[in-house]
């Protein structure tokens, strides 16, 4: 009989969305009258279709793709040129950074970055993570056996969790340990809430003074709308010797069934091998996709590349403006109710306390079954996140209205 990786049996449980799922499949069974009035602001998908900037780039690239003279075959596994150099140019050049098209890596979306990245990276590594967390970081190093089993409190020994709490507004403080890897993702999922350029500093500062990498997730920052906040970790002098960013055009560009991302490797960055020998991670990064993939449609490249056109930016910055908008509606929801709020300001999620003494799946069932309304539980993310929702300001305009208008019937009795 063939062996089988046995770091699948460490992973813990259900996996939230799965049981959240469960619960609201189990609501329906119950009461299949209800059922019509499910308002949905769990899960964090687009709702908006694509830009029509996108369309039509993506058919005319279809119509490339059907004549000779422009067909094409296997393009580079790394992204084509078109798009690593409007993204070098209109992310980085532009705004004074310093990034050029070859340290681009285009790719089919950024959770398979977050998970892939792993490959040139080695199990010696001090791995931090944020509590609470977007899952895929954790889980990706469970199943690669970077981690002991998890324990009681959901945690998984041989990582560090570093407690991202309403104290330190949900940016964790500096460790006093040294780590070799930490995963940061700002604006952050689940909490809304996005860091600082001065505490993004000082996080550079610590990876550079311990050589550690930062896996800086910012599949957000097109949700920032203050420039003294950092949309890139390299707008911050240093980072190009410490840190890999994963980009996604998911929830910026409605791509999250298009499939389109890229990570950005920077030429200067170095690890160690563990007999010393210093490699540089941009070659391995380069070796690791021609080995593994044969890139990203051309079609979907050329609907990516549609983004970064005057048109295209206009559509998509629209966009986003009415999901910020939902945002802040379901912020004065929730405080109607009495609840402290954070995020959603710099982001798509609302990150809500619940009333003193209700923990997150109880609140989780209370939205469910007393007001159709579907959230995600905190603790899901993370023992730090217990006690929190978070809802989604995905859904349509109509939606939010009608949570909104559920949330002001409710009185103070929610707990
Ligand atoms: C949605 C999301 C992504 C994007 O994933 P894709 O694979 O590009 O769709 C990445 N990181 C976080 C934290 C996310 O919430």
């Amino acid at each position: 009989m063939a062996y089988v990786n046995a770091n699948y049996q460490k992973l813990a449980g259900a996996y939230l969305f799965r049981e959240v799922d469960h619960r609201v499949t189990e609501f329906c069974d119950q009461n299949p009258s209800k059922k019509d009035k499910l308002l949905r602001c769990g899960i964090g998908d687009v709702t908006e279709p694509l830009v029509p900037a996108v369309v039509t780039a993506m058919h005319s690239a279809v119509d490339d793709q059907g004549r000779g003279s422009t067909f094409h075959g296997y393009g580079p596994p790394t992204g084509y040129p078109f798009l690593r150099e409007a993204i070098a140019q209109h992310e980085f050049q532009d705004r004074g950074i310093d990034i050029d098209a070859q340290e681009i890596f285009v790719s089919d979306g950024s959770k398979g970055d977050c998970a892939s990245i792993l490959d040139i990276l080695c199990h010696e590594n001090r791995i931090a993570i944020t509590d609470p967390v977007y899952p895929v970081y954790v889980d990706t190093n469970v199943m690669l056996g970077h981690t002991g089993s998890v324990g009681e409190n959901g945690q998984y020994a041989g990582l560090t969790y570093l407690p991202a709490t309403a104290e330190n507004r949900f940016v964790p403080d500096i460790p006093s340990v040294p780590l070799d890897l930490i995963y940061l993702c700002y604006p952050n999922n689940p909490t809304g809430e996005t860091i600082t350029r001065a505490q993004l500093e000082a996080w550079v500062a610590y990876a550079l003074d311990h050589e550690a990498i930062i896996l800086y997730d910012v599949a957000y920052k097109d949700f920032i709308r203050d420039d003294s906040l950092p949309k890139s970790i390299y707008e911050i002098p240093g980072a190009r010797q410490c840190a890999i960013e994963f980009h996604s055009f998911s929830k910026s560009g409605g791509f999250t069934g298009v499939r389109c991302g890229f990570t950005v490797c920077p030429k200067e960055l170095t690890g160690k091998t563990v007999d010393g020998t210093k490699l540089v991670l941009h070659d391995m990064w380069n070796r690791r996709w021609s080995t593994k993939s044969n890139g990203v449609s051309y079609i979907v490249q050329r609907g990516a590349e549609a983004l970064y056109s005057k048109a295209g930016q206009t559509q998509a910055t629209a966009i986003i403006d009415k999901y910020l908008e939902n945002g802040r509606l379901l912020r004065q929801g929730c405080e109607s109710l009495g609840l402290t709020v954070y995020g959603a300001q710099h982001s798509p999620y609302v990150w809500a306390a619940c009333p003193e003494g209700v923990s997150s799946w109880e609140m989780f069932d209370e939205m469910l079954n007393t007001h159709q309304i579907i959230v995600m539980p905190g603790s899901g993310f993370g023992s730090c996140g217990e006690g929190y929702i978070r809802i989604s300001a995905f859904p349509s305009a109509e939606v939010v209205a009608e949570v909104v208008n559920r949330m002001s019937k409710i009185s103070s009795n929610i707990a």
